[in-house]
Order: structure tokens, then C-alpha cells, then sequence
């Protein structure tokens, strides 16, 4: 399949400045050339778009989950079977909003892990997954309904080698308490230092990348000295992890959109109290103190918590906006931090609109770098070369 496309404008998913009136040319799956003059061959395509961007990467989701307003009675009322079903259609949806590679970030079952595989194997329409299996969290810790309860170094060890077993591609740790979770206090430690440096190791001797979901200050501190690749959410970091996170050049995904979902929709009645509570009180501080990372020169890479409540996965589109307006990013830097950044955080090669790189890029009505919001619905979406949905 050989597509030829003009652009408007081309954003490459980098800080390089944006390129006026440039064709591409897509053969075999990839990107074969990026240039001044349309392409005079014969293709089997040819588009013509405001703006092309590269496929947008959300490296934190939760394919299993919809947006209910209650994750844990969703996850108590759903059977395994209507949960990999939603997943499958998560996946598609995620797709037709131009998610072109999605993390997933823990699931009840290993869903994320057999959709990953049905997927490239063309059996259903769905982004490139990078999968984490089943997070390890202490007996009793955040998500423990659905992660894999875990105390001491050696047992998190065991559970790493477990995740690696079931097919994992990476690991997701629970550093301290969160919102969704019934008595789990977001600032509080969980898994201790030593048992995250334990998991650490063991990932790392398979290969394996490493996230910790970090809500409070001092468990983020311990994640980020137990040496992960990336802090979730990290709402509550001062200025000692600041500078920790660019000593160790650890990656922050924070995640606005999975508070301010449940902030914006507190009365709608569904949601329980206690998550209204716990985001209405961390609101603030995830806008000053992600700001103040951001600001520092901490690395941000795009996730959304896709799944929460509200949060769905066909709005990534509202991350890069935040990203953009709570930030203070340029439209372009969101677009990175979506893009390249969180592709790099995830080892992948997507992200980065380059000759010979991956074709995994949208089309979109408007230019993405005067207004983040041209990310919403985009015209086609264009995956590993081939068009992946068209939006009439
Ligand atoms: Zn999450």
C-alpha cells in the first residue's frame, strides 16, 4: 500500500519547527520519504489535510475499564468476559480518536496482554499496546482488587516474575494510596523503597521498564530513589523530587485528566464521596505542583488514566489540552510530551514523524500547533501504513 499525503503543516511529535506545505509519501508501513514537492508515482491513496501529526501515544490506560463513576464496583459487577469485551472496544475507540499505541497500566485479567497480541496480529482494530499485566501493590493497597498483592523484596520479585510469565512487557508499582480506592490515602506510602527496588531489579534483568503510581510526596521519593522509569500521576512532589527526577531522568505522567474528570463531574450523584473528597483535595496541588515540575524541566510524557471516571478513552485529545492550558505548554509541546516523549518512555519507535520511522500519524482539520484542541477527532487515522479509520 503506497499513501501519498500533503500537509498544510507538518508536526514531526518534536520541538522542530513546523513545516509549511510538505508531501509524504507511505510505503510498506513506514514513512519513505518527507518532502517539499507532491509525489509524482502512482499511489493508491492520496490526501490532502490542514496538518499531520504522528499517531498520539497515552502511556497511561486502563483498556478494561470504560469510565464507569465507580472502579470498584465495576470491577465487582463486570464478569472477566464483559471486561475483555470492553476492552476490545475501548481499543477501537482509542484507535478512531487517533491513540495509535496506548500503555496499559494494570487490569483485573490479562486482557491488555491478549488484546495486545490479537491486535498485531490484524485480528481487531486497536492501538500498539505495551502491557503491564497486573500491578503489584501491598496487601490491602491501592487497586489491591485488582493487582497483585505483594509484600517483602523477595515476594515482589516473585511478582514481577509473574507479570513476565503472563506476558507483560513492563511493570506498574503501587508507590502510595490513591483516589479510586476505598480507605487508601493518596499521600501516604505503600509498597516500601526496598520492595520497589526489589521489583526494580528483577524487571530490569528481563528488560523490563518500570512505573510507579505516586501520589504522595515521600513515596514518590522512594520510587523515584528505588529507580523507576516514570512517576504516575506524582501530584504531591516537591522541590527534593524535582531533583530527583532529573538526577535519575525519570519520566512524569501526571495524569490531569483522571483528577479533573472526577472534579468537573462530582455532582452527577454516581461517583462515591470518598473519591469526590480525595480529588476535590488534591485538585489544586496537581495544578501548582506539576506545573512547578514542568516549569523545573522535569520530562513530561502524555498519559491520561484513561478508564477513570469520566475519563474516557476516545478523549485523550482533553490530556494534551490540559497539558496545554494547566501547564502552560505551548499546543506543540503538548503535542511532544503526547508523541515522542511518552514514546520513548515507553521504548518505542513509534512517535516521531521522520523518514524510515513507523507510519503512525493523523490527519487533521486544523493546525495542531495554534490550537491543541485540531487533536480532537482527527479527519483519518493512518496505522503502520495503512488507513485505519476515516471520519466523514
Ligand atoms: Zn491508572
Amino acid at each position: 500500500m503506497r499513501i501519498a499525503i500533503e500537509a498544510g503543516t507538518l508536526l514531526d511529535g518534536t520541538a522542530a519547527p513546523p513545516r509549511s506545505n510538505v508531501s509524504l509519501l507511505i510505503e510498506n508501513g513506514r514513512i519513505a520519504r518527507i518532502g517539499d514537492a507532491a509525489p509524482g508515482e502512482p499511489t493508491d491513496r492520496r490526501y490532502r489535510a490542514a496538518c499531520v501529526v504522528p499517531g498520539l501515544i497515552n502511556a497511561h490506560v486502563h483498556l478494561e475499564a470504560n469510565g464507569e463513576p465507580n472502579t470498584t464496583t465495576l470491577f465487582v459487577l463486570k464478569t472477566p468476559l464483559e471486561r475483555t469485551l470492553d476492552a476490545v472496544r475501548n481499543a477501537r475507540l482509542s484507535l478512531e480518536a487517533g491513540v495509535t499505541t496506548v500503555r496499559d497500566l494494570g487490569g483485573a485479567e490479562a486482557n491488555a496482554i491478549a488484546l495486545r497480541d490479537a491486535i498485531a496480529r490484524g485480528d481487531h482494530a486497536g492501538p500498539a499496546i505495551v502491557a503491564a499485566g497486573r500491578a503489584l501493590c501491598m496487601t490491602g493497597g491501592h487497586g489491591y482488587f485488582i493487582g497483585r498483592e505483594t509484600d517483602g523484596p523477595w515476594d515482589a520479585r516473585k511478582g514481577v516474575r509473574e507479570q513476565r510469565k503472563a506476558g507483560a512487557d513492563c511493570i506498574k508499582l503501587i508507590a502510595t494510596g490513591g483516589v479510586l480506592t476505598k480507605g487508601a490515602v493518596p499521600g501516604l506510602d505503600q509498597l516500601t523503597e526496598e520492595e520497589m527496588r526489589a521489583a526494580i531489579v528483577e524487571a530490569r534483568t528481563h528488560g523490563m521498564r518500570v512505573a510507579a503510581h505516586a501520589i504522595g510526596t515521600n513515596g514518590i521519593k522512594n520510587a523515584l530513589r528505588a529507580g523507576v522509569d516514570s512517576i504516575e500521576h506524582g501530584h504531591l512532589l516537591d522541590d527534593e523530587a524535582i531533583e530527583l527526577f532529573k538526577e535519575r531522568g525519570a519520566y512524569l505522567v501526571p495524569t490531569i485528566a483522571a483528577v479533573s474528570c472526577i472534579y468537573e463531574n462530582a455532582s452527577s450523584g454516581s461517583q462515591p464521596d470518598y473519591v469526590i473528597r480525595k480529588a476535590t483535595e488534591l485538585y489544586e496541588k496537581m495544578r501548582e505542583n506539576v506545573t512547578r515540575a514542568w516549569r523545573a524541566g522535569v520530562t513530561i510524557a502524555g498519559g491520561s488514566d484513561a478508564g477513570t471516571p469520566y475519563n474516557f478513552h476516545q478523549n485523550y485529545a482533553y490530556e494534551v489540552e490540559l497539558m496545554a492550558t494547566v501547564l502552560g505548554m505551548t499546543p506543540q509541546q503538548a503535542l511532544t510530551a503526547a508523541t515522542s516523549t511518552s514514546g520513548a518512555l515507553l521504548g518505542v519507535e513509534a512517535g516521531t514523524l521522520v523518514e524510515g520511522a513507523p507510519a503512525d500519524l493523523l490527519l487533521l482539520r486544523a493546525d495542531a500547533a495554534r490550537d491543541a484542541r485540531a487533536l480532537r477527532d482527527p479527519a483519518v487515522v493512518i496505522k503502520g501504513g495503512a488507513v485505519a479509520f476515516e471520519r466523514v
